[in-house]
């Protein structure tokens, strides 16, 4: 196998070789662990990853604990979380939508993780809060494992290539995207730039498509607008919008995603963890047209994790969350100010809601208010490809593109159905992206 020369991954402009054994597309979690796992399989690795240097590591950056198996307390977790329990969990959260193969691969490959990804530099938090049974959390965060991981790779020999978005996969032989037969590989990696890469094997491990404004106006009509990309603004999706075109079988549905509740202040893009909202039960909840999205007497759903998706339900896909501003201790700390305002009218010419509607919701209760705009935020869509067990790239026609795999947020659909629990996506990403990674040069060396 050739070994690809290591160069700085901050000179875009270096030439790319014309080949690799194993190209990685993406730069987040998924994608640093499938180059890991190849390169110590032997294989030269070259990864492409859309972002420069700040934003590399896409929503991996903003991310904080993943979903372990272990039998016994230890330094990461106390108590203990089994694979039954794990394997349960998911299927329980994806409603009996994912596939119980993948379910089992994660539960039974995550018992090493931990000690894998200490191995690849990652550092985790001990005992100290917060400390979780079923998680364990980055020390640093996400931005800081994404860090070593990258100081790993290039110690490594790995070839990262910043700024270097990926069009297109395409095998070299012709009979790409047809229904007979299965191509022969090798691939050809394409990038926007038009150069492109001939490669052995392709892990593709680049995302969603959260990011990209287009499509998700497409399949989520007008609650595009109000939708904030609580992540990279590199998740476009270009190269699995490629893939499905091209005959990939797809899993998931379009205008699928995981939502959360976010101020309707934060950015449209990149926003991260911070600027979430919770505290919905100190106050009320009205949705664009003035309707109560908690009934009299209720408090509704306590976290910020369920209100995204009852906001993105209600009028306008919007709402303000008003509480009275002698209760404000009880709001959680939070980046954006909650607006002061003397009246409910006051509340409604800010928040943008007819004052009579205003007026309704928020009888009973005793001016001055504090108000907090609230929007849905997307973490990531759900709408991807579909693998094998091998994380092999299935073809809708039956068959597979040789050498061609994925691992990632690009194929959660398949695992997490239309469902979510606490640390599962990083958990999805570093063993699925390990697996393909291994396989990977596993088939370039066969
Ligand atoms: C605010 C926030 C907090 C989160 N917290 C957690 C958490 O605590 N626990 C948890 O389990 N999950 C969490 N998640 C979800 C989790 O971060 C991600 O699902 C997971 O890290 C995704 O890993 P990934 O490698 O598949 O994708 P990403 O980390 O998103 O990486 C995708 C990469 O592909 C690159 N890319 C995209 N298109 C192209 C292209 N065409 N060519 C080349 N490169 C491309 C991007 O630049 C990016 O680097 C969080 C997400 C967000 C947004």
């Amino acid at each position: 196998m050739s070994a690809v020369p290591p160069s700085s991954p901050l000179s875009p402009s270096v030439r790319l070789p014309d080949r690799a054994d194993v190209v990685v597309v993406g730069g987040g979690l998924a994608a640093l662990c499938a180059a890991l796992a190849a390169r110590q399989a032997g294989a030269g690795v070259l990864l492409l990853e859309q972002a420069g240097p700040a934003l590399r590591g896409g929503n991996t950056r903003h991310s904080r604990n993943l979903r372990l198996t272990h039998d016994a307390p230890g330094p990461l977790m106390p108590g203990s979380y089994r694979a039954e329990e794990f394997i349960a969990d998911l299927r329980r959260a994806s409603k009996g939508d994912g596939d119980p193969a993948l379910h089992a691969l994660l539960a039974t490959e995550s018992v090493r993780l931990a000690d894998w990804l200490a191995r690849c530099g990652v550092h985790f938090q001990t005992e100290h809060l917060p400390y979780s049974r079923k998680t364990a959390f980055f020390l640093g965060g996400g931005k800081a494992a994404v860090n070593s991981l990258y100081a790993t790779a290039a110690r490594s020999g790995i070839d990262v290539r910043l700024h270097a978005g990926v069009a297109a996969v395409d095998p070299l032989s012709s009979s790409y995207g047809s229904s007979s037969g299965l191509s022969s590989g090798p691939l050809r990696v394409v990038l926007d730039s038009g150069a492109a890469v001939q490669a052995g094997a392709v892990v593709v491990a680049c995302g969603g498509y959260q990011a990209n404004p287009d499509w998700l106006a497409a399949e989520w009509g007008p609650l595009a607008a109000t939708l904030h990309n609580r992540g990279t603004p590199h998740a476009d999706g270009q190269v699995l919008r490629h893939l499905l075109q091209a005959g990939a079988q797809p899993s998931g549905a379009p205008g699928r995603g995981h939502l959360v509740a976010v101020d309707g202040r934060s950015p449209r893009h990149d926003g991260g963890i911070v600027t979430r909202v919770d505290g919905f039960g100190c106050g009320r909840v009205i949705d664009a047209a003035g309707t109560l999205l908690t009934p009299p007497g209720e408090t509704g759903p306590p976290r910020y994790s369920a209100w995204g998706r009852r906001v993105a339900a209600g009028a306008g896909g919007r709402a303000v969350l008003v509480v009275e501003a002698r209760r404000a201790a009880e709001l959680p700390m939070r980046v954006y100010p909650p607006l002061p305002c003397a009246t409910a009218a006051e509340a409604a010419a800010l928040a943008a809601i007819p004052p009579q509607a205003m007026e309704a919701a928020l009888s009973g209760l005793e001016p001055p208010f504090l108000l907090v705009p609230v929007h849905p935020g997307l973490t990531f869509t759900g709408l991807g490809l579909t693998v094998d067990p091998a994380l092999r790239v299935q073809r809708a026609d039956g068959g597979h593109w040789p050498g061609l795999y994925a691992a990632g947020m690009i194929i959660a659909p398949q695992i997490l159905g239309s469902g979510y629990i606490a640390g599962a996506a990083l958990t999805v990403s570093a063993v699925t992206g390990r697996r393909a990674g291994e396989e990977a040069a596993r088939y370039v060396r066969s």
